[in-house]
């Protein structure tokens, strides 16, 4: 089922949540909702579920306007980050629970509930947990029974409210392959909220990046994180190194000093930045090494530039090596690419 959110504002007093804010999601898309504490993800989708009524504008699912459409009637399963399972039940009773609850001449027969919930069961991977109480799971555990749980009435549409957001790191980074792996499988159109830019790019079709109740961009992971339409999606997508600096014939320059016309905002994520020894090109600056971080995939370095701004450069193992790199050492920091943005 597809989701049209046409031109909706939404007002708590004299607080605007959200302004104008316009989304078309595909049948079968997995779409994230990304954006800072109090961009108005939660608000959005609320008022996609029928949880929340909008000020102005209109939902569309299927073509079909819904706006006065109770949650009910909208077929939508919710999922949120405090798994709210039922602490009495156990892991069977919990997923089987919507379809318990129906009347009698909707609710399917007990043999056919128990088919779907142990097929759920084996979607989540939990098919030896059944007869578990959620206190007797993980976290990770409990959020895969709420997913069952969310699927067993067969919504149309599934949304998750940072569902992996109560979870470590470690749990988190599992449970979004394995959510992308499970929507691949069952392809329900799905909207996913997360302010954890990496789970956003990792995990969605397309991304929604929100910020102070307003889309900023909308675009696959590679179109935001690599064509960002503004400082604010470029900020918030990742490490990034901000300059003063001008754009001359189209080219942006690294200026400390700049201000007035052709003042730029130049920024630079940190894997962009080399170290040398020597200075090398136009764009090189003289930088003092602070801290080097040497665990992980990359090696954090931060610099202190000669104008004194703290710089992050993040380099290869083996060009960390080649550099014999020390702290306190005095160096050059050359960018690769310089991406502006004329204020
Ligand atoms: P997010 O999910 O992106 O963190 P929310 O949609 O929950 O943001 O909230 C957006 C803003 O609207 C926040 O500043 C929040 O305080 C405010 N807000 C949300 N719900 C209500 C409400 N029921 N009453 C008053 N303010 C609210
Ligand atoms: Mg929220």
């Amino acid at each position: 089922m597809s989701i049209e959110v046409r031109n909706v504002s939404k007002n708590f007093g004299t607080f605007a949540a959200l302004t104008d804010v316009s989304l078309t999601v595909a049948t079968g898309e997995l779409v994230a909702l990304l954006g800072p504490s109090g961009s108005g993800k939660t608000t959005l989708l609320r008022i996609i579920a029928g949880m929340e009524d909008p000020d102005s504008g209109s939902v569309l699912l299927e073509g079909e306007d819904a706006t006065t459409q109770r949650i009910q009637q909208r077929k939508v399963g919710f999922v949120f980050q405090h798994y709210a399972l039922f602490r009495h039940m156990t892991v069977f009773d919990n997923i089987a629970f919507g379809l318990n609850v129906r009347p009698r001449g909707l609710r399917p027969s007990k043999e056919e509930i128990r088919d779907r919930v142990m097929r759920l069961l084996r979607l989540v991977q939990l098919d030896r947990m059944a007869d578990r109480r959620p206190a007797q799971l993980s976290g990770g555990q409990r959020q895969r029974v709420a997913l069952a749980r969310a699927l067993a009435v067969e919504p149309k549409v599934l949304l998750l409210d940072e569902p992996f957001g109560a979870l470590d790191a470690k749990v988190r980074k599992e449970l979004r392959r394995w959510l992308r792996r499970l929507h691949d499988e069952i392809h329900v159109t799905s909207v996913f909220v997360t302010h954890d830019q990496e789970e956003a790019l990792e995990v969605a079709d397309r991304v929604v990046v929100m910020n102070e109740g307003r889309i900023e961009q909308v675009g696959t992971s590679e179109d935001v994180y690599h064509h960002p339409a503004n400082p604010f999606v470029y900020n918030f997508l990742g490490d990034v190194n901000l300059f003063h600096g001008r754009v001359e014939n189209g080219q942006p320059y690294l200026h400390p000093g700049a201000e007035g016309e052709g003042h730029a905002l130049v920024f630079v994520r940190p894997h962009l930045l080399d170290i040398q020894h020597e200075p090398s090109g136009e764009h090189s600056f003289k930088a003092r090494v602070t801290h080097i971080n040497p665990a992980g995939p990359v090696v954090k370095v931060e610099l202190i530039s000669e104008w004194g701004q703290p710089v992050q450069v993040n380099l290869t193992q083996e060009r960390y090596r080649e550099l014999r790199l020390q702290k306190d050492a005095s160096v050059y920091v050359i960018p690769r690419e310089l991406k502006a943005f004329i204020e």
